[in-house]
């Protein structure tokens, strides 16, 4: 991975840029001109709530643009100096921080607004930000060389659980979460029909070849927000929601490459790995924890810098090392930043990225190039402490509701790593 720290400082005009997809926090433009410098980048935008950024000018905003600016800078060395020694640097994609005007970032907030999603109207791109992150295009609006006769195909999973927890709760009734994965609970709370996804991401995590191609079709089944597949830079879905034969050319292919990627690329079980070793402290232990060391000022309403992430990653490799395992001795904030950075991997997204992936009316895959394609993972900022308490409110009321719907231990699917 190559991360440069300076700020770029290169002419962007609004029109290069088209919407390609959001999240809470970011909206994903392309860069469709001719600048060499920027062909194949991709500008990850800033969100607020509407109308937060309405005075630009004012002293306050200044005072955000330069925390903004900080944060961004602390973001870029997390990922060179924490997210890459533990997942390896070939799949944290490259990335540029590159100087903005509110004039650029308002232009190019008016032009996408029509390809928005409404239900997420209630952020936009925050033109107070005076730098954004340029990183490594992975959704292409066409085939590499605009080649004939193929498509570009990317591939997001956003698995958000990589394995069942192995330290104990103190509380009896959340023992459930030793059976039943995060994932697995946690669609009882999102879909209250009942009408619950099939996936598993333990399954995709399992390292066996037919466990990962059936989780794949269980995720293609109801993709929701955690499955895209995006043909030719648009996210895909057919009729009933679901990806399939009719939305991508050759589906069954695409899965089984998918899945020998998922088997063969070292990057899931590294992802396992660290959850499993970031594993010692739980949301329940750390809620008191995180309390505390508020009360007693250790920790303050100021977010962490990049100095105490490093601290923290530091101490963690040293502890584990050593292969002490007495967790009693490791202070109230360590135990939080811990407990971040788990949560911080264990929400990143995988990008698979095919740039010659076969048209439909493709006779004999067997000649096409589909099994060249790229790998990496995005959304590794560190996550903010101060959602700590949001957290454990959202694992309370999941463990809750999914104990609602299955009350006996006997009804509850358990879930096999
Ligand atoms: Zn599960």
């Amino acid at each position: 991975m190559s991360t440069l720290k300076e700020l770029v400082d290169i002419q962007l005009v609004p029109s290069d840029w088209g919407y390609i997809e959001e999240g809470i926090e970011n909206v994903i433009v392309a860069y469709h001109g001719n600048d060499p410098e920027l062909l194949g980048w991709v500008l990850r935008l800033t969100k607020c709530d509407v109308g937060a950024d309405a005075d630009v000018d004012s002293h306050d905003a200044s005072l955000f643009r330069n925390k903004e600016l900080q944060k961004k800078q602390d973001a870029l060395e997390f990922a060179t100096s924490v997210v890459s020694p533990i997942v390896g640097d070939d799949y944290v994609l490259p990335q540029r921080l590159a100087k903005m005007s509110p004039e650029f970032l308002l232009q190019v907030r008016t032009n996408i607004e029509p390809k928005r999603p409404k239900n997420r109207l209630a952020r936009c791109i925050d033109t107070r930000q005076s730098a954004n992150m340029l990183t490594r295009e992975m959704v292409s609006r066409m085939p590499a060389g605009n080649t004939q006769g193929t498509h570009a195909v990317t591939v997001e999973l956003k698995p958000k659980c990589m394995a069942l927890p192995r330290s104990a709760f103190a509380a009896p009734e959340s023992s459930v979460k030793h059976r039943v994965c995060w994932y697995c609970m946690h669609q009882y709370t999102l879909h209250k029909d009942g009408n619950v996804s099939k996936f598993c991401p333990l399954e995709l995590f399992s390292g066996d070849r037919e466990r990962i191609a059936n989780s794949l079709n269980h995720f293609a089944e109801s993709p929701h927000n955690n499955f895209v597949v995006f043909v030719d830079g648009c996210s895909v879905v057919d009729e009933q929601g679901k990806i399939s034969d009719q939305c991508v050319p050759h589906w069954n292919l695409l899965r089984d490459t998918v899945a020998d990627i998922v088997q063969r690329e070292i990057l899931f079980s590294r992802l396992q790995l660290i959850q499993r070793e970031l594993d010692s402290f739980n949301i329940e232990s750390v809620l008191p924890k995180y309390t505390h060391a508020m009360e007693t000022g250790t920790l303050t309403t100021e977010e962490p810098g990049i100095a105490a992430w490093l601290n923290a990653y530091a101490e963690f490799r040293k502890r584990l090392d050593s292969g002490n395992n007495d967790n009693s001795k490791v202070s109230d904030c360590q135990a939080v930043m811990e407990l971040m950075l788990a949560t911080t991997l264990r929400d990143v997204s995988v990008l698979i990225k095919f740039d010659n992936w076969p048209a439909r009316d493709a006779t004999d895959t067997s000649l096409l190039e589909h099994h060249k394609y790229a790998i990496g993972i995005v959304d590794h900022d560190p996550k903010k402490l101060s959602n700590i308490p949001k957290y454990h409110r959202l694992d309370q009321s999941i463990v809750a509701t999914y104990l609602q719907h299955n009350p006996d231990e006997s009804d509850q699917r358990p879930c096999r790593e």
